[in-house]
């Protein structure tokens, strides 16, 4: 039977790109290019190399996002994934992450799946919870933060290194992974591969599809509330030492002022 991987992908702002709050202090995702997720690559990469190994896999990857999102859906089918879900509805303005993992664990429910890999963090919220909050939705085991992942005979097997000893974990399928930028540099989509995912299929899902009331997602849906937020000032210019042969001293004295020697 064939080996159904789901890879979640988020679509996230551009970091190198002027990002703003809007009014309801939710991150203004209307006004500004956005992209997948950095460390998402390193999911769609390892699900790519697990599906080459495997006699018969489908990878389906999985974004909760607005419209634009589709374009993280294209970047991973143009990595290689077979087809791709959007899940989009207005009423998942401000969901939090609690909610968010409401969402996709209903999405992966109703695609069916034996193994889910999900990328470290996203590069905008870097909160890495999701894949937790998804092993508890779906009442599976998960072996986060792995650097190299392999599946063999209905085990997922990683290894995950920490500061001062590497463990090797393993768990049955159904499962949940996720991987650091450490598993494998992501490969770029090459022009067939942009070819090809011009044609594969792309589901869209609302709400209504995965049976969740817009109630428990969107602002009022969310465990978490944002109270304020500030822009941070501006960067001031820096120090300039212009070297006239005291330059050393000057540098010196400004290392000592800042407390850095
Ligand atoms: C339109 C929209 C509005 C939102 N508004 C708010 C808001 O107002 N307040 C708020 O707290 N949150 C909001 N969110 C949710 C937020 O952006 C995060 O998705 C969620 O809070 C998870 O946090 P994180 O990004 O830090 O996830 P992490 O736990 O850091 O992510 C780990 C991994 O989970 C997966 N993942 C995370 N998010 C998604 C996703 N959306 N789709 C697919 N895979 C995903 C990725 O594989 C990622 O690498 C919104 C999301 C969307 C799409």
């Amino acid at each position: 039977m064939s080996l159904r991987i789901v890879v979640t992908v988020k679509y996230v702002p551009d970091a190198t790109g002027d990002r703003h709050f809007a009014e309801d202090l939710t991150v203004d995702r209307d006004d500004v290019d956005g992209l997948l997720s950095e460390l998402d690559e390193y999911a769609v990469e390892q699900a790519l190399q697990i599906a080459d190994e495997a006699d018969d896999a489908e990878i389906t990857v999985l974004t909760v996002g607005p419209e634009d999102a589709k374009d993280a859906l294209r970047k991973a089918l143009s990595m290689g994934a077979d087809k791709a879900i959007h899940v989009e509805d207005d009423d998942l303005h401000g969901t939090d992450a609690v909610g968010t993992s409401l969402v996709l664990a209903k999405a992966i429910e109703k695609a069916g799946y034996d193994l889910v890999i999900s990328g470290m963090a996203s590069t905008d919220g870097t909160m890495g919870v999701l894949p937790a909050l998804l092993a508890e939705r779906l009442g599976v085991p998960q072996v986060t933060l792995l650097s190299e992942v392999s599946v063999a005979d209905g085990v997922v097997k990683g290894r995950r290194d920490g500061d001062s000893a590497s463990e090797q974990l393993e768990a049955s399928l159904p499962a949940v992974v996720s991987v650091t930028d450490q598993s494998g540099e992501a490969r770029y989509p090459s022009f067939k591969g942009i070819m090809a995912a011009k044609k594969k299929p792309v589901q869209s899902w609302d709400l209504e599809d995965l049976e969740i009331e817009a109630d428990e997602v969107g602002l009022e849906g969310s465990w978490t509330k944002v109270d304020s937020a500030t822009e941070r000032p501006a960067r001031t210019a820096g120090t300039i030492v212009k070297d006239e042969g005291e330059g050393g001293k000057q540098l010196a004295e400004f290392l000592v002022g800042q407390k850095f020697i």
